[in-house]
C-alpha cells in the first residue's frame, strides 16, 4: 500500500480550515500523535481526537498531530507547530485496521526511525501504538512497537507516557506492570492480548478540533454511547468485548455540544440503540444543527427517528443487512430481518428520503449460491421502493470474535460470488465492492502473528502492491485461496459451531473448505 491522498489542499490549508474546540499548548515533553492514513481520514476518527485530548491533559506532555498524506514528503508536517515534525520524546500511533500497518512503517521511515524495534537504538524515542485494531489482533504490530495499548486507550496513554518518561526501554515492562491493556512486546506475550476498558467518567468522547478537509466535513463528533450489547458473531464490538453498551445520559451529551458548530456526528457502535436517541436528534435539529449517525440499525429505525433524522438534514439512509439471507443472519446472530429493512425503505420514501445504502458481507460460513439468489430477490424488491446502493465486502474473520476460526473464502471464490450477484441483479442495484485481494491481505493480518507483521515490512520494501504481499505471505504458508500459515490463530475445527452459532452445524457438515480445515 502506498501513501494515501487527502482530498483538498496542502497541510497549511487543512490547518487553516480547522476550528479548535480544545486549545493546544506546548509542554516540555512532546509526543508525535501519528495517523498512518490521510488527514482526510484521520481527522474523522473520534478515537484519534480523544487520544489527542488525553495527551494534552497529561502533565508535562503535549501532542503533535501528523498524517500520512501523499502531498507530504520527508518528515511529517506537525500540525500544532505548523512546520516539519521536530525530534520528539515519544511517538504514538492510532491504527484503525490491518492495512494501516504499512502506513505505520511509512511514517517511521519518514521520522527516520528503523521500523523494527530490534533495529532501533536504545536512545530512539519510544514507539507506542493503539487504536481500533487492538480490539482484535494487534499481534502483527508487536515487531514494530515498544509499547502496545490494547482496547480503549484514553485512560492509559497519559499514564504510560508519565511512567516511561526518561526511562530506559529495558525497564518498560517493570514500569508498566499492572496497567490492564498495556503490553510490552517480548517473550511470553499471551496469545490473546488484553482489551482495556476506559472509565465511564471519560465519556463522552468528542471532537477537540472540527476540520473541513475530512470525510465528515465540518462535523463535531460526539459519542452518545460506547460498545454494543448485541452479539453479531463476526464483530469485535459485540457485547463480550467490553461488557455491552455504555450509554451517556442524553443531557450530558447535549451539554457537551459546544456553541458555534454547524453539524454534529453521533458516533458509536450502536448509536440507534441509545434509549433517548430520538430526543437527542430532535433537540440537535431544533438547535438548527445538521445531524449524522454512524450506525443505523434497521430494527431501531422507527418512523419518529427517521423523521428526526430527516429534520437533521439526512437525505439518504444507510443500514447493514450483512447476511445474504435470513438463514445466514440467524447463523451469525444478526438480528435484522427483511421486514425491518422493507419497512424502513417504505417509511423513508414516504418521509422524503432519496436513496438507501445497504451494507452486505459476502462469504459467511455456510453461504451458498442459493443465499445469493435470495439476496438478489430482496435487493430487487427494495429497489422498487428506493434507489439502492450496496456496499459489499468479503467476510474477514477477526480474532476476538466467534467467527475467528471461519475460513476466508478466497479471492477467486469471492470474485465468482460477486459476479454471480451482479448477474442476478441485472443492473437494478448499484454494487460497490471492496477489493477481494486486499480483503485477503487484511484476513491474513487479522489472524496472523508476529511473522505476518514482519512480512508486511518485506512486502512494503518490495513495492507494497498485491503481488508483493502475496509473495511475502506465501513464504509463511498463506495463500489467496484461503490456506493459512503456521502462525495463524488456532483455526478451531468447526467454523464457529463450538462458539454457539446455532444452526450452522448441518450446513458446515457439507462445507468443503471447513472439512479441509478439520484435517489441519
Ligand atoms: S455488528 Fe453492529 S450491532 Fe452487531 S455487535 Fe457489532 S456493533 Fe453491535
Amino acid at each position: 500500500m502506498s501513501l494515501s491522498h487527502s482530498k483538498g489542499d496542502d497541510p497549511r490549508s487543512r490547518l487553516a480550515s480547522e476550528k479548535v474546540i480544545a486549545p493546544w499548548s506546548d509542554s516540555p515533553k512532546r509526543c508525535a500523535l501519528l495517523y498512518p492514513s490521510s488527514y482526510h481520514v484521520g481527522m474523522s476518527s473520534l478515537g484519534f481526537q480523544q487520544i489527542w485530548r488525553s495527551i494534552l491533559a497529561c502533565e508535562n506532555w503535549t501532542p503533535l498531530r501528523a498524517f500520512n498524506d501523499a502531498d507530504e514528503s520527508g518528515r511529517p508536517f506537525a500540525y500544532e507547530l505548523a512546520r516539519e515534525m521536530p525530534d520528539v520524546d515519544a511517538l504514538a500511533f492510532s491504527i484503525a485496521y490491518e492495512l494501516e500497518i504499512a502506513g505505520m512503517i511509512e511514517m517511521l521511515d519518514r521520522m527516520k526511525l528503523e521500523p523494527l524495534r530490534r533495529d532501533r537504538q536504545p536512545g530512539d524515542a519510544p514507539v507506542i501504538a493503539g487504536g481500533p485494531l487492538t480490539f482484535s489482533n494487534p499481534a502483527p504490530l508487536l515487531p514494530f512497537v515498544d509499547v502496545l495499548i490494547c482496547g480503549e486507550g484514553e485512560g492509559l496513554i497519559g499514564e504510560v507516557l508519565q511512567r516511561i518518561e526518561g526511562a530506559s526501554k529495558h525497564d518498560f515492562a517493570k514500569l508498566l506492570d499492572g496497567l490492564d491493556g498495556v503490553v510490552v512486546p517480548g517473550e511470553g506475550n499471551p496469545f490473546m492480548l488484553p482489551v482495556a476498558k476506559a472509565d465511564n467518567r471519560l465519556l463522552p468522547a468528542r471532537s477537540a478540533i472540527v476540520a473541513e478537509h475530512t470525510v465528515l466535513r465540518k462535523m463535531f463528533l460526539i459519542e452518545p454511547e460506547r460498545g454494543c450489547s448485541r452479539q453479531c458473531s463476526y464483530c469485535v464490538m459485540r457485547r463480550s468485548t467490553n461488557g455491552g453498551m455504555r450509554p451517556v445520559a442524553a443531557q450530558d451529551m447535549l451539554d457537551a455540544v459546544p456553541p458555534g458548530v454547524e453539524r454534529v456526528g453521533l458516533v458509536g457502535a450502536a448509536v440507534t440503540d441509545h434509549r433517548d436517541i430520538v430526543a437527542i436528534v430532535n433537540e440537535l435539529a431544533d438547535r438548527g444543527l445538521q445531524v449524522g449517525i454512524s450506525s443505523l440499525r434497521a430494527d431501531r429505525l422507527k418512523r419518529p427517528l427517521l423523521e428526526a433524522l430527516f429534520a437533521g438534514g439526512y437525505r439518504g439512509i444507510t443500514v447493514a443487512l450483512d447476511g445474504a439471507s435470513p438463514r445466514l443472519r440467524r447463523v451469525i446472530h444478526r438480528k435484522t430481518e427483511d421486514l425491518h429493512i422493507e419497512r424502513v425503505a417504505h417509511e423513508a420514501k414516504a418521509i422524503g428520503f432519496m436513496k438507501m445504502k445497504v451494507y452486505m458481507v459476502l462469504g459467511l460460513p455456510t453461504e451458498s449460491d442459493e443465499d445469493l439468489h435470495i439476496l438478489a430477490l430482496e435487493l430487487i424488491e427494495l429497489s422498487k421502493i428506493l434507489p439502492i446502493d450496496v456496499g459489499l465486502c468479503p467476510l474477514v474473520p477477526k480474532r476476538n470474535t466467534p467467527l475467528y476460526c471461519a475460513p476466508f473464502i478466497g479471492v477467486k471464490e469471492s470474485d465468482r460470488r460477486l459476479k454471480l450477484l451482479r448477474k442476478l441483479l441485472k443492473g437494478r442495484v448499484n454494487i460497490r465492492p471492496v477489493s477481494s485481494r486486499w480483503s485477503w491481505v487484511e484476513s491474513v493480518l487479522a489472524r496472523g502473528g508476529v511473522a505476518v507483521g514482519e512480512a508486511v515490512l518485506r512486502a512494503h520494501r518490495a513495492g507494497g502492491g498485491f503481488a508483493a504481499y502475496r509473495a511475502a505471505f506465501s513464504e509463511l504458508g498463506y495463500f489467496p485461496d484461503g490456506r493459512v500459515g503456521a502462525d495463524h490463530a488456532p483455526m478451531g475445527v468447526d467454523g464457529g459451531v463450538a462458539f454457539g452459532l446455532h444452526g450452522a452445524e448441518q450446513m458446515l457438515a457439507t462445507n468443503t473448505a471447513i472439512k479441509q480445515l478439520r484435517k489441519r
